[in-house]
């Protein structure tokens, strides 16, 4: 699409090891792949967004950090990928200082969002731009929160699975309130799903019916293949396409392209 604002997605769920990573890296790559030009901003401390796109600790000489305290715009600090069509806002650890750095400043919740505006505002850089949080709703959810269009919530198979939604739906609906009236749930993600499992079953039929049609389609399996790919810098479409959890992202990749349709046509 030329000249048009990108789609921005953020992956958020304050909950760590859920699948937020795995499946902003899978999903970008796969919306990379039909073509889109995806932009992933790393805004987790921990840095593994980038770590399993291959990107050395030692290149990621601009980081989202620099964006974060103003001293660097996206374009400055977006490296290319090994994926064609795949950029990415690499993370260090300077970011686990940011929300004292930033906390006085009135515009601290908005900085991402006006960087990214600067950054696509002119160009048809990119696309689809998808962030990948940290586990906690703290400055840097709220940033993404801001920015974005829609939220993207994975949740992890698990008896706990449903815990802590309603508070990540909370934020949501305050952020809507105030700094971003326009932000939309883009869908919940079923993650690591194990059929052999009778609970995992429980898991999805309960949230189906907790959360109806916010909740995708698509389920993603649990899959050595994918939990392999980023030891090797690669996401698991790369590593190996042919493997469930490679065809579950594909998958979901066409849901979430249905849904922005139909959230941008609104
Ligand atoms: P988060 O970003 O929410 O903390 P991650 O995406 O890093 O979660 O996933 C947590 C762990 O689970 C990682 O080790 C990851 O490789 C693994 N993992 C995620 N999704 C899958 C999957 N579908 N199959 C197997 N392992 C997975
Ligand atoms: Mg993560």
């Amino acid at each position: 699409m030329i000249n048009s604002k990108p789609r921005i997605i953020t992956v958020a769920n304050q909950k760590g090891g859920v699948g937020k990573t795995t499946t902003t890296i899978n999903l970008a790559t796969a919306l990379a792949a039909i073509g889109e030009k995806v932009l992933i901003v790393d805004l987790d401390p921990q840095g593994n967004a980038s770590t399993g796109l291959g990107i050395d600790r030692k290149d990621r000489l601009v980081s989202s950090y620099d964006v974060l305290t103003g001293e660097a715009g996206i374009d400055a600090a977006a490296m290319q990928t090994a994926v064609p069509g795949l950029s990415i806002v690499p993370s260090t650890l300077d970011l686990l200082g940011v929300e004292m750095e930033i906390a006085a400043a009135p515009d601290r919740v908005t900085r991402l969002r006006d960087a990214l505006l600067q950054a696509t505002g002119r160009t048809d850089t990119f696309s689809y731009v998808l962030i990948d949080c940290p586990p906690s709703l703290n400055l840097l959810t709220l940033n993404s929160m801001a920015a974005a269009d829609s939220v993207l919530v994975p949740l992890q198979c698990e008896f706990f699975a449903l815990e802590g939604l309603s508070q990540l739906l909370e934020t949501v609906q305050q952020v809507r309130g105030s700094i971003n009236p326009h932000l939309e749930i883009q869908g919940i993600v079923l993650t690591m799903y194990d059929g052999r499992n009778n609970l995992a079953n429980q898991v999805v039929q309960d949230v189906r019916a907790h959360m109806g049609e916010t909740v995708y389609e698509t389920v993603i399996p649990r899959n050595v293949r994918v939990s392999e790919a980023p030891s090797y810098g690669k996401p698991a479409i790369l590593y190996d396409l042919k493997c469930s959890g490679s065809q579950a992202y594909l998958q979901l990749a066409s849901e979430v392209i249905r849904r922005e349709r139909r959230l941008r046509a609104a």
